[in-house]
């Protein structure tokens, strides 16, 4: 496991990512009284619960308040982990409550907001971002949390790379129905045999500065999950990878 310190060694939060084998010694999918165990050990930090977002790759942001919390500690007796609706992302200004997503390839947003002490993670794959999914994570910061996107801090977790990731030229278009021309220059690369090389950080990027959040708050930590094999890729496995064996990416406010 490791964190992202770019966060956690200035802020009251906690950040965790996993790798391939930090899960292994788990069938199936693990209990989640066994995850939160883990996770507390490695943070030092009590963590009262985990909430994780059912993905769908849609640009639906869950606000999790006290009310919901509670129904989530019930559903978290549970040996399953909670999963909640279908939504690709959560906020919270509750503390000790992780916010996790399943990842392998897909790039985890995570996001703080010191001022109002706010928590969020986003899943965002070439379809999250499209359907809106950082900038409407920010938004949701905003409109119900009154946060002011000018002072939220942002930091990438490990995703396939601008190098790595070839896709078909109707990405391209799929992208032009969200992003100016000039933009979509920006997040798409020419491959080999004609292909082209999508950069996920670069389209996350250009959402987080129309939501507002500054150039300077937005980190990344420049892992490439299909070039490390330490961590978990559908590209590279050449399959989708059952949820245990995912990357786990988690924020909570302490
Ligand atoms: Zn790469």
């Amino acid at each position: 496991m490791e964190s992202i310190g770019f966060l956690d060694d200035r802020y009251p939060v906690r950040t965790v990512y996993t790798n391939s084998s930090d899960w292994s010694r788990y069938a199936g999918l693990p209990p989640s009284e066994d995850r939160r165990k883990a996770l507390q050990a490695y943070l030092g930090t009590p963590i009262d619960q985990l909430t994780y977002a059912y993905e769908t790759h849609s640009g639906t942001v869950l606000a999790i308040t006290s009310v919901v919390a509670q129904t989530l500690t019930r559903i978290n007796v549970s040996d399953i982990p909670s999963r909640i609706g279908t939504y690709d992302a959560m906020v919270t200004a509750l503390p000790r409550t992780m916010l996790c997503i399943l990842t392998a390839d897909c790039l985890p947003l995570f996001l703080y907001d010191p001022q109002h002490h706010v928590a969020a993670i986003a899943h965002c794959g070439w379809r999250g971002i499209c359907n809106g999914i950082a900038s409407g994570t920010v938004g949701v910061m905003a409109d119900r949390f009154g946060v002011n996107p000018q002072h939220v801090v942002a930091a990438f977790g490990p995703a396939i790379c601008k190098r790595c990731y070839e896709v078909g030229d109707e990405l391209m278009e799929a992208f032009a129905t969200r992003f100016s021309k000039t933009e979509v220059a920006q997040i798409f690369g020419a491959g080999r045999d004609g292909k082209s090389l999508l950069d996920l950080r670069a389209a996350v990027t250009l959402e987080l500065r129309h939501s507002g959040v500054q150039p300077e708050r937005i980190h990344d930590t420049g892992i490439c999950t299909f070039e490390s094999k330490a961590y978990p890729s559908c590209r590279r496995s050449g399959k989708l990878l059952a949820a245990h064996q995912q990357m786990h990416s988690g924020i909570m406010l302490v």
